[in-house]
């Protein structure tokens, strides 16, 4: 039996009384289970399991090869709450999407306390006012560059890729490359076909981001003084990145882009 903090982050319905979810939890990463009886009317855990619902969950694991069983599942109230969340349709968009990138993104019994907190901390925030331009994108981009940072595929932000010269503004042309995983410069951009165009502006927030995500947890006022139009590049940009790594777009992906 394992006995840890949880949000779900997918749940499908398995038979007339079962469903089967996906947790994402703090100390042992992401387990699927199977919930029995999950939607008989007196289930024990209070109804269906829900997506971002957050709570303490017990499951057993026979073997890794198979389903866990969930035994135990209290959902905490208003953590975030997916009616709250429904209000808003962007907003709900960006929280699924943000659950399918872990799920698609991290690995089974890997744990990242730190993304699960990150992650928490989203759906927390993500009704909430914002003080950045972009409203809950710009809190979307922040979650993503964390998510890759935990993954181990954080690219490179602060300098040309292929020449290591920094970033500056000075730079006449700045562009993003899937395949090289970072910045390239106008100099160096030839041998990149797969490359993207940034502006200044989206080039300097995605430097500057990068400069201070490396030492400390990055806040969202940061992107207070970015346009709206620089955090919808850089987010389109994650996206691409993402989407590069994935071989295929996260299935949310359309609706954040496009919104
Ligand atoms: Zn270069």
């Amino acid at each position: 039996m394992t006995n840890d903090q949880a949000i779900c982050i997918r749940a499908i319905d398995y038979s007339e009384t079962s469903q089967v979810a996906t947790f994402f939890t703090r100390q042992t990463g992401k387990v699927t289970v199977i919930a029995k009886g999950a939607k008989r009317p007196r289930w024990p855990f209070g109804g269906p399991i829900e997506v971002f619902s957050c709570g303490r969950m017990v499951f057993s694991d026979s073997g890794r090869d198979k389903l866990a069983t969930l035994v135990e599942f209290e959902p905490l109230a208003g953590v975030a709450d997916s009616s709250v969340l429904a209000g808003d349709i962007f907003v709900l968009n960006c929280c699924l999407f943000a659950a399918e990138l872990v799920n698609v993104l991290t690995k089974d019994y890997d744990p990242h306390p730190g993304l699960f907190d990150g992650l928490l901390q989203f759906f927390r925030d993500a009704g909430q006012p914002c003080p950045a331009p972009g409203g809950v994108l710009a809190r979307l981009v922040l979650f993503q560059l964390e998510l890759l940072r935990e993954i181990g595929l954080y690219p490179v932000l602060e300098r040309c890729v292929n020449c290591k010269n920094p970033f500056s503004v000075r730079w006449p042309e700045v562009y993003f490359s899937n395949s090289a995983k970072g910045l390239i410069c106008r100099d160096c951009q030839g041998p990149f076909p797969d490359k993207i165009r940034l502006t200044q502006q989206g080039a300097k927030c995605l430097a500057d981001l990068s400069a201070v995500a490396h030492r400390a947890k990055v806040d969202v006022k940061l992107l207070i003084s970015a346009e709206d139009q620089t955090v919808r590049q850089v987010e389109d940009i994650l996206i691409h990145y993402i989407t590069d790594t994935l071989g295929r777009p996260p299935k949310m992906a359309k609706f954040i882009l496009n919104p």
